[in-house]
């Protein structure tokens, strides 16, 4: 199923949008920040992508959180998954991850380091340089009523936890204004499964299957409703599901960059890992596991070279 027409339409309430303003100057190139949630380094490599290599190198880097609504709150501050450098302070790496927004941007460094009192990356595009900002996400904890949506003259909810390419349908980028966009799309996120998978058996879990929302209804999960914890089997097998999400989230970066200007900046990172297992953990969130901050990172200017 991977049409339009079959598509859950976008309801009017998942979509917030900004008050419209007064545009100063516009300079400044198009910058995408897609997350792919949950998706762990290792599973990356292990689905040997072939198009996300043409980007750039794929680096083994880490969240500073290990669940999806800080460690968005993270990157849209513009602090993005640290090479954990040794010897260095973080004060330091902070620095230099600012000053490395200005190349992405190709603003002056000096002018983005300034990020103004909310230091929030959409706000400060939003309301000092000019830039459309737009966010299209998929997971419930990261939906239009949250703090973390603000900045965005353009904010959806997309009715599937797992589709990018619904999201690619849609994307568009301006023409003569530069744009922020963030993505966010959870193929490979529990369960793992891909749109037009038929439904399996994988139990519902917290997440996807909104914990969150029957909180807000006076419904928490009971303690007694967790499934059982996973088989070694059942682990390795979601582990592969992971990885074959991968391969297929890797198949669509095409449609992606066919629809971003020569020169438009790309970043293709993850929230946060996954755990399979190891230390006795399943999933994220609180796991104190290297793995479930060890994420893939992979940046680079899309142009004519990763069309041909
Ligand atoms: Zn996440």
């Amino acid at each position: 199923m991977s049409g339009a027409a079959g598509r859950p339409k976008i309801s009017a309430a998942s979509i917030r949008g900004a008050s419209p303003r007064i545009l100063p100057a516009a300079a400044g190139r198009h910058v995408v920040l897609l997350v792919l949630d949950s998706l762990r380094w290792d599973s990356l490599c292990a689905a040997a992508p072939v198009h996300l290599p043409r980007l750039g190198p794929i680096e083994r880097r880490w969240s500073y959180a290990t669940w999806t609504a800080p460690a968005h709150y993270n990157l849209l501050m513009g602090i993005l998954p640290h090479k954990a450098p040794p010897g260095v302070h973080g004060v330091a790496w902070h620095g230099a991850e600012l000053r490395a927004w200005g190349e992405r941007l190709g603003l002056d460094a000096l002018a983005v380091l300034s990020l103004g009192p909310a230091l929030y990356l959409p706000s400060a595009l939003r309301e000092r340089f000019g830039y459309r900002t737009q966010a299209f996400v998929s997971l419930p904890s990261l939906n239009p009523a949250v703090p973390l949506a603000v900045g965005f003259d353009h904010y959806v909810q997309m009715p599937q936890h797992n589709d990018l390419g619904a999201i690619l349908d849609i994307l568009e980028l301006p023409r003569h204004q530069p744009s922020f966009t963030l993505i966010n799309t959870g193929e490979a996120h529990y369960p793992y499964l891909l749109p037009g998978d038929p439904p399996d058996d994988a139990p519902r879990l917290a997440g996807v299957h909104g914990v969150f929302g029957r909180v807000a209804a006076g419904a928490p999960v009971p303690v007694a409703e967790a499934p059982a914890f996973f088989s070694p089997a059942r682990l390795d097998a979601l582990r592969q599901r992971q990885v074959r999400a991968a391969a297929a989230l890797d198949a669509l970066l095409p449609r992606l960059w066919a629809k971003m200007p020569d020169d438009s900046h790309l970043i293709v990172t993850s929230d946060h890992g996954e755990l399979f297992g190891e230390g006795g953990y399943f999933g994220h969130g609180p796991v104190p596991h290297e793995k479930v901050l060890e994420v893939p990172f992979v940046e680079g200017r899309v142009g004519p070279h990763l069309r041909g």
